[in-house]
């Protein structure tokens, strides 16, 4: 197949593109716009490796990035540290929490790995069945390989007893994180200590990050890493894409280019280089006017609790329950690991509480020349008020006096669409290959191209759809 393919974003979508191209021979440049974090094997290549942030000072050196703040007038990026973790996007109505580095949104999920209801595939364009879908499913959970955590009773009884109230069953979910011995192969994953870290990056080595899984086996097959290259602008020279990215290394802004751009820099990274090509340089004046539209939040929800239970381990994550309505998790976390209160208290107090998911209707995401916008809000979205009641039904039962507040904004940390897959460019940008309408060798492999929110954890949907997107474009090339 043809060698050259140029990725940016070194996430899940990006991740499973290098590997499978460099497995088929190929020798993908990956451009990734954080560093790599902690000790990943393959580090030693480009060696730059930075801790994951914890406790004050280590959220205030390496916890946020940068914001791009669009809550009125025109939008703009305060870049604070280009080695941090995390990526703040303060919209009118909506905040939304994404990461940077090495292995995107894998350095910082809880690892719940979920497969959505088959009737999500009827948003998908023809080709894509939800029966057809099976294989690809399989492949990624491969890789992804998750099992439930051992049974934390405690935990289990609390959150099982809330669900009730909803006429809900709690259950284990399958967290992408080993509970078995360490295996002794390099790379190889060891068991979790159940520090409860999860979401400000595992430093035991004991969830199934792609900078410990995925990347390395596509380094040693050919890709290419280049961290800290964040890719600024993308055009077209005949028959070859154009890349211009910013090493923040040495400060140089450089170019590259290849016949094939995979576009993976999440839903609002990959959204925002595709619509400054188009309004801005003016350099793909033909993408598809749908660009933006059907932008989701996932429904995402949450309430949050303090309490004080310094005996208690385990994960994140440790107990889900859906229904057709939507999924409920509960979570839990020592409030020091977020920089949050005094040493003393690090250990003792924890942030807990049951984070909400839903298919929410979506709405539009705009561009002012330099940032995004979107007018997405509590208000634009009946999910969101359901949501909030179930919400309170659960906070009630498990803490009864406590009152969850209505918010008036929305957060998320699933944004979801912009660049959705469709059958014609009056419905989407990318078609059922994820290539962009009218722009061949462009493609979006990342949460863009989801034409509807699965309305659970998407990780494994966004998996599976790479799979079949990398599966294709080898194809395609014998
Ligand atoms: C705290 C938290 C917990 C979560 N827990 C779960 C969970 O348990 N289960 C689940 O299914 N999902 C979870 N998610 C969501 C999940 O992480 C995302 O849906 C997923 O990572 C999206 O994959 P992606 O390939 O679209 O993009 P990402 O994984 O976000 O990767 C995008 C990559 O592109 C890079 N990038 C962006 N712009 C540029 C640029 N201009 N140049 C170069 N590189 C760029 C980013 O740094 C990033 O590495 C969680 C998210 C958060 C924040
Ligand atoms: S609980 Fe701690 S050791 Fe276990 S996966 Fe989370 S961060 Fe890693």
């Amino acid at each position: 197949m043809n060698r050259e393919a140029i990725i940016v974003g070194a996430g899940f979508g990006g991740a499973t593109l290098a590997l499978r191209l460099a497995q088929a021979g190929a020798r993908p440049l990956i451009l990734e716009r954080g560093p790599w974090w902690e000790r990943a094997p393959g580090a030693a290549r480009d060696a730059d490796p930075v801790a994951f942030p914890r406790g004050l000072s280590g959220a205030l050196a390496r916890g946020l990035r940068s914001i791009w703040w669009a809550r009125s007038g025109p939008a703009r990026q305060i870049m604070l540290r280009p080695r941090a973790l995390f990526e703040w996007h303060a919209f009118s109505h909506l905040d939304v929490l994404t990461s940077s580095g090495v292995g995107g949104g894998s350095l910082v999920y809880t690892g719940i790995i979920e497969r959505p209801s088959p009737d999500l595939f009827d948003a998908f364009p023809p080709e894509i069945g939800a029966r057809d879908m099976d294989p690809w499913f399989e492949r990624a959970r491969a890789w992804l390989d998750p099992a439930p955590p051992p049974a934390d009773a405690p935990r289990a009884r609390r959150f099982d007893a809330a669900a009730a109230h909803l006429g809900l069953e709690g259950r284990a979910p399958d967290l992408a994180i080993s509970w078995g011995d360490p295996s002794p192969g390099p790379g190889s994953l060891k068991p979790c200590v159940g520090c409860g870290q999860c979401v400000v990056g595992c430093r035991h080595g004991a969830r199934g990050s792609l900078d410990l899984t995925l990347i390395p086996e596509a380094l040693r097959l050919g890709a290419t890493l280049r961290p800290m290259c964040e890719v600024e602008a993308i055009g077209r020279s005949a028959d070859r894409w154009i890349v211009r990215y910013l090493d923040r290394r040495t400060g140089q802004r450089l170019q590259v280019q290849a016949p094939r751009l995979i576009l993976a820099a999440g839903a609002l990274g990959t959204v925002r280089l595709l619509m400054a090509a188009r309004d801005r340089h003016r350099a793909l004046p033909a993408l598809p006017r749908t660009l933006g539209q059907r932008f989701f939040t996932n429904g995402d929800a949450a309430a949050l609790m303090l309490s004080l239970t310094p005996d208690e381990r385990g994960p994140s994550v440790t107990r889900i329950a859906s229904d057709a309505a939507g999924f409920l998790a509960e979570f839990s976390a020592p409030l020091g690991a977020l920089g949050l209160t005094a040493p003393a208290l690090r250990r003792l107090v924890r942030i807990s509480g049951i984070a909400a998911m839903g298919r929410d209707q979506g709405g539009s995401l705009t561009f002012d020349g330099r940032g995004l916008h979107t007018a997405l809000s509590p208000a634009s979205d009946g999910l969101h008020e359901r949501q909030e009641a179930r919400l309170r039904a659960m906070i009630a039962a498990l803490s009864p006096g406590l009152a969850a507040s209505t918010r008036t904004r929305l957060a998320s940390v699933h944004p979801l669409g912009g660049a959705a897959m469709a059958s014609t460019p009056e419905r989407g940008v990318v078609d059922h290959r994820g290539e962009v309408f009218g722009h061949k060798g462009l493609f979006v492999a990342d949460a863009a191209a989801l034409p509807q929110a699965p309305g659970v954890p998407p990780v494994w949907t966004i998996a599976a759809l790479a799979e079949r997107q990398a599966a294709l474009m080898i194809e395609a090339e014998r």
